[in-house]
């Protein structure tokens, strides 16, 4: 969910040590508690502020900070984002119905190490295209996941991304992408969701990253709405976004951001 315009490109990620990592996993699990808490409560006539409430109940169980308040001025601990809106959503008034398909963004702070990770779920019945794109996308960061290997080249993810997303008929988003993870939520260097024309850093273990792809039924433009905040789909196309903050190791991608 990071600005691209926020960073200089050509930044080596930072290696993470065991210990490091042991507290990323820690604020991962919280994250993935803020999952499942508001993925439950999600439903029609529920609206996004309760799923913030919701989501700061569970920082507040386990003693962790959020990274998504107060950061730059955001009013929430999670982000949520209905239909054609993209990334970036403030919980509030916004009444859930039968129908919709809305993109949750959670983050987590324990012992100063963050976790930051998104899914988008559908409310009721949705349509047959709403089922596909989040199927699709879903795919698309799990592809991505895979390339997060010792020797590999980091945007071997964007390309892996851009591929499923795009064999799909469906587009991904230029002006929003993934980011290294640790000790901030946004570290150098960026995670575009597409191959970018370099192949960026060589990858080796304890670097840390989050992978969020971000895909249009439509077209792969972007507007921000008067809130300052809300990013649309111009074409007013439905869009969806998952996230997991991963870490490389020896053995391959870790996933930090699970139960
Ligand atoms: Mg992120
Ligand atoms: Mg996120």
């Amino acid at each position: 969910m990071l600005p691209v315009e926020v960073l200089p490109v050509e930044v080596l990620p930072m290696r993470r040590s065991a210990e490091e990592i042991a507290k990323m996993r820690r604020a991962g699990k919280v994250v993935a508690e803020m999952h499942q808490a508001t993925r439950e409560a999600a439903r029609p006539g529920v609206t996004t502020g309760h799923l913030d409430a919701v989501a700061r109940q569970v920082l507040d169980r386990h003693g962790a900070r959020s990274n998504f308040l107060n950061y730059r001025g955001f009013p929430a601990v999670i982000c949520t984002s209905p239909n054609d809106m993209i990334v970036h959503g403030i919980p509030g008034s916004y009444v859930l119905r039968d129908g919709d398909i809305i993109s949750i963004d959670c983050g987590a702070i324990v012992e100063g190490y963050h976790g930051d990770a998104a899914f988008t779920m559908g409310i009721g019945d949705i349509s047959d295209e709403a089922r596909r794109l989040l199927q699709v996308t879903e795919r698309s960061l799990w592809a991505g996941i895979e390339q997060l290997r010792p020797g590999n080249r980091l945007h071997e993810v964007g390309r892996a991304v851009q591929q499923v997303a795009e064999q799909a008929g469906f587009s991904v988003v230029r002006e929003y992408v993934g980011h290294a993870i640790g000790t901030a939520m946004h570290e150098e260097p960026q995670v575009p969701n597409y191959w970018p024309g370099n192949p960026g850093p060589l990858l080796k273990p304890g670097m840390v990253f989050a992978v969020e792809p971000m895909v249009n039924v439509g077209g792969p433009a972007t507007v921000t709405l008067e809130d300052g905040w809300s990013v649309m789909t111009a074409d007013g196309s439905l869009s969806a976004h998952f996230e997991h903050t991963i870490a490389v190791t020896d053995d391959g991608p870790e996933v930090l951001t699970v139960p």
